[in-house]
């Protein structure tokens, strides 16, 4: 019955990582990392600079080759099946890769060519729209402010219609308007699709109102996960009405919880 109700779990499990690690050289950026992430859900990956979120994130999307461990998404393993899961995933990273020269269009069609939309035109523009910069449309990339550069990492992000988004600081250099508008653009696309979001920030406030359950990343490994109340008990060590992730990132860096 045991194993039965394993199953049933697992089966839930849009993302299914075990026992992940990746070493540079003798350092070891992820230090056997296990953690599942169930459909529809908003998940926040937490941690100091240089804990470990991005390698992390660039492993679940194949960008780098693990040292060891498995990563299995919609139930296949990305070591074997990772052009087919990658045609229902995307990311945006916090440094815009995108040609500079070119304009805000023309790299989004780009895109679109690279996805197969049928009308490409079309939700370039809804994406557009959907997070305020239709009138950047004809703007090059050089001449972006760094928000406006986020907020193109996020058409692109959302142009595939992607079932799992891992989104890497999608709020980094936002003003706090624009952060609430791709907050809510993020909280209607789970509701509306059931879009599954794994998301890091460094803002701990919107950690707590947007995260169900976050993943504590601490020197490479998984230091604490669950609900914000939960990390919050789990670490301060006491009981609390409210969960305070600021003060928690705070004794988790003074190694205090290491
Ligand atoms: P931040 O909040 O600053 O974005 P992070 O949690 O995303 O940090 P990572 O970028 O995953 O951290 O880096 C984890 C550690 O691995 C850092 O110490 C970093 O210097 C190291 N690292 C990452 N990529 C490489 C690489 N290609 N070669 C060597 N070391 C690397």
């Amino acid at each position: 019955e045991k194993r039965a109700r394993a199953l049933k779990a697992g089966n839930s499990m849009l993302v299914e990582v075990e026992n992940l690690s990746k070493t540079f050289g003798d350092f070891r950026a992820v230090d056997d990392v296990s953690f599942g992430i169930e459909r529809g859900e908003i998940i926040g990956l937490l941690g100091a600079n240089g804990a470990g979120k991005t390698t992390t994130i660039h492993m679940v999307l194949g960008l780098i080759t693990p040292t060891s461990g498995r990563i299995s998404i919609f139930g296949k393993s990305m070591a074997t099946h990772r052009g087919e899961i990658l045609e229902k995933v995307n990311f945006t990273s916090p440094y815009s890769t995108f040609p500079f020269r070119l304009t805000v269009l023309e790299n989004l069609k780009v895109f679109a060519r690279i996805y197969n939309l049928k009308k490409p035109r079309e939700r370039i523009d809804e994406q557009l729209e959907r997070f305020g910069i239709t009138k950047l449309r004809d703007k090059a990339i050089s001449g972006l402010s760094s928000g406006e550069n986020t907020r193109v990492g996020l058409c692109k992000a959302f142009m595939n219609d992607p079932e799992l988004l891992l989104l890497d600081e999608p709020t980094a250099y936002l003003d706090p308007e624009i952060a609430w508008q791709v907050k809510n653009a993020l909280l209607d696309a789970q509701r509306e699709k059931g879009t599954t979001i794994l998301y890091t920030s460094h803002n701990m406030d919107e950690v707590e109102r947007m995260c169900k359950r976050i993943i504590f990343l601490h020197h490479g490994k998984i230091i604490a996960a669950g609900s914000p109340i939960e990390i919050t008990q789990a670490i301060l060590e006491e009981e609390r009405e409210e969960p305070a992730l600021e003060e928690v990132f705070m004794r988790v860096v003074k190694g205090k919880a290491a």
